[in-house]
């Protein structure tokens, strides 16, 4: 392993919509490749062509595209059923891959009888039993077996780089069955083949997988390769600790749905990279960034929880953090685009971008004034300086009203705030002033909608 270029995959099946467990499964691979200089591979799990469909792979592509998550590699099982075929008739032949013809109906019974008396319910090998004829009799009969991997009955050791040292007892597992009666692939075999042949280094996957890597490094040293370095991640469940996949809200923690709601995707990626670390979630709008300072090590063994409200949080301060340049573009297409001073003044009080264009129509109107006192707003419109207005036009003028009314504080900026936005809430008017300009300004004081 050790001088081989890094190697990571992400590998989702594209039998549903991604949601942010998966991103994490995306993200957290791709970090590590950057931070290693080396290669991210996707690879469309597609082996299942029952649930598989080209519109969730376009979907899966997209929403990588979105988290701007670059694959440098790409591989669809579909494509590889021959390198599938190769691999298990090189197990066939090493005796490791025998046929079973059990229905799910009798292994079902077996199970069951097992359990009842207290055993465990691992499959006794009743097909290595059957003769040469005995098989020979079922095929005639046109019984079509599936085919299991002969597992060493020994312990498997690895060293996980989260979890740390893992032990897997070959013993305590059945024979996986790596074809099904119809000839299909599941998952294993394919992922091992395809782990092995793209030189996969590094796999980095949800810890539901930790029993499943003792049977693959068996089945990787059967076909003559060495295995990978593993680390296994804690899962991410929902904000009440249950599971993302199993929720009947899973749909609002899809990545479709939080870019429609319009979260910022560095926002998300900023808050995957560090949940179920013990260091502090940062938004940054870096991928180099959040790699440089990515430590896969520091990821915990504990389930995380994915809470909306940090994914908000995250959200805020990302945009707190973008400037006038990258915010132009997408404020052009939004049609609110006045400026620097604009973005500069409206971007510390967004949740999500597209509020921009809130501000943008409390800048020209037309706003209609929320008047209390008309004296009062008279007053203030009679003390508006002469223009040009800057940045310390509001001290001035507000100190001029102070004067002329007596009133001070929430009393002097309320109403001001009020006349102005019509909200009692907004970005600082120090800042805004200057963009609604005299005219409006004098025209909202006086009542009139502008
Ligand atoms: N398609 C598999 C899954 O989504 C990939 C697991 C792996 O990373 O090996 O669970």
């Amino acid at each position: 392993m050790s001088g081989s270029p890094v190697i990571v995959r992400f590998a989702p099946s594209p039998t549903g919509e991604l949601h942010v467990g998966n991103a994490r499964a995306a993200l957290l691979n791709f970090l590590f490749g950057r931070k290693n200089a080396g290669k991210f591979m996707l690879r469309m799990d597609d082996t299942d062509d029952e649930r598989s469909t080209a519109e969730y792979a376009a979907g899966i592509e997209a929403d990588l595209a979105w988290l701007c998550l670059r694959h440098d590699i790409f591989a669809r099982q579909s494509d590889r059923l021959a390198a599938y075929e190769a691999a298990a008739e090189k197990l066939k032949a090493a005796g490791r891959l025998y046929p079973a013809y059990e229905s799910a109906a009798e292994l079902d019974r077996r199970r069951k009888r097992q359990l009842a008396r207290g055993l465990p319910p691992v499959y006794d090998r009743a097909a290595l039993k059957l003769t040469a004829d005995e098989r020979a009799a079922l095929d005639a009969e046109g019984r079509k077996p599936h085919w299991r991997f002969k597992l060493d009955h020994e312990h498997t050791n690895f060293e996980d780089l989260i979890q740390g040292h893992v032990e897997v007892d070959g013993a305590s597992l059945s024979d996986p069955v790596l074809i099904r009666e119809d000839g299909r692939f599941l998952y294993t075999l394919p992922s091992i083949v395809d782990d092995i042949d793209f030189a996969i280094t590094h796999v980095i996957r949800g810890a539901d997988h930790i029993t499943n890597t003792g049977v693959q490094i068996q089945i990787i040293r059967a076909l003559g390769a060495v295995p990978p370095v593993f680390a296994h991640y804690s899962l991410l469940n929902g904000p009440d600790g249950k599971p993302l996949s199993k929720r009947n809200d899973a749909a609002q923690y899809s990545l479709r749905a939080l870019r429609e709601a319009g979260f910022e995707p560095m926002a998300l990626n900023s808050l995957l990279a560090r949940l179920g670390t013990p260091d502090a979630v940062e938004a940054s709008l870096s991928l180099d960034e959040l790699a440089a300072h990515f430590d896969i090590s520091r990821l915990g063994r504990a389930d995380i929880r994915f809470d909306p409200a940090d994914l908000a949080r995250i959200n805020a301060a990302c945009l707190h953090l973008m400037s006038y340049a990258d915010a132009k573009p997408r404020l052009a297409a939004l049609s609110c685009d006045l400026g620097e001073a604009f973005w500069e003044a409206v971007k510390p009080n967004l949740a999500l971008f597209a509020e921009a264009a809130d501000w943008a129509r409390v800048v020209e109107g037309p706003v209609a004034p929320v008047i209390d006192d008309m004296g009062f707003a008279s007053a203030a419109a009679a003390a508006l300086p002469p223009e040009p207005w800057g940045p310390e036009t509001w001290g001035l003028w507000t100190d001029a009203v102070k004067a002329a009314t007596g009133a001070k504080g929430k009393a002097l900026f309320m109403p001001l705030r009020l006349a102005l936005t019509a909200l009692p809430h907004g970005p600082e008017l120090k800042n805004l002033l200057p963009l609604i300009g005299r005219k409006r300004a004098e025209a909202r004081l006086s009542g009139l909608t502008a």
